[in-house]
């Protein structure tokens, strides 16, 4: 089966969507040149300052970087080191265990990463453009493609508690703090903490 015959995918919807997939795919590889040329990053570095914005504390270290990019540690340890000679990225001990090292973004660190934060914004315009209910049914088929995805080990998923089958909202009244609860790791959760994403999420609709 190849999606790119085009005698093959003539009679084959998922065939023509495999290959929009893949026209899609080239204009976001395009757009992260682009915008980092115009910021002098390379396509990796900008996915690493977005990881290090808006991932979860504890996956903020060079394994969980690499599981992002997925690339090997010593390549995604040179694109750390990149940023860190840029002074995007610190490297920092865990306070409670000195043996693991946290990634951090600096404010230089940061203000770049708002440069770069806004480069899907094309695809999202595109899609912008339809009405909400076939924006609903675009949603529903790609959460589908990509649970399928996911389940083959072809993608990491990183999304925000709120949509977690882990999550349980308001679980700890008595703790203003930390007042939701998460499951997989079975403690209390800091509203701060439900809004990055997470490795470890699995979305309600898989239940
Ligand atoms: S597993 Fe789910 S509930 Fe727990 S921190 Fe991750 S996203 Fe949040």
């Amino acid at each position: 089966m190849s999606s790119f015959n085009p005698r093959h995918r003539a009679d084959n919807p998922s065939g023509q969507i495999a290959i929009a997939l893949y026209r899609v795919s080239q204009v976001i590889g395009y757009l992260f040149r682009k915008r980092g040329t115009e910021q002098n990053l390379s396509p990796a570095q900008i996915q690493a300052l977005l990881f290090l914005r808006y991932s979860r504390t504890g996956v903020r270290t060079i394994g969980g970087l690499s599981s992002r990019l997925a690339s090997s540690y010593a390549t995604t340890s040179g694109v750390v080191d990149a940023l860190e000679n840029k002074g995007f990225v610190k490297r920092q001990p865990l306070p409670e265990d000195q043996r693991t090292i946290t990634l951090q973004l600096t404010e230089a660190g940061s203000q770049k990463t708002a440069l770069v934060d806004d480069v899907l914004e094309v695809i999202e315009n595109a899609i912008s453009d339809l009405p909400p209910d076939k924006q609903q049914a675009f949603m529903d088929v790609m959460q589908h493609v990509v649970g399928r995805l996911q389940a083959s080990g072809h993608v990491e998923v990183y999304e925000m508690c709120w949509g977690c089958q882990f999550f349980r909202q308001d679980a700890h009244p008595d703790m203003p703090n930390a007042p939701h609860h998460c499951a997989f790791v079975d403690a209390p959760l800091e509203e701060s903490s439900t809004l990055f994403e997470c490795p470890d999420f699995i979305p309600i609709s898989s239940l």
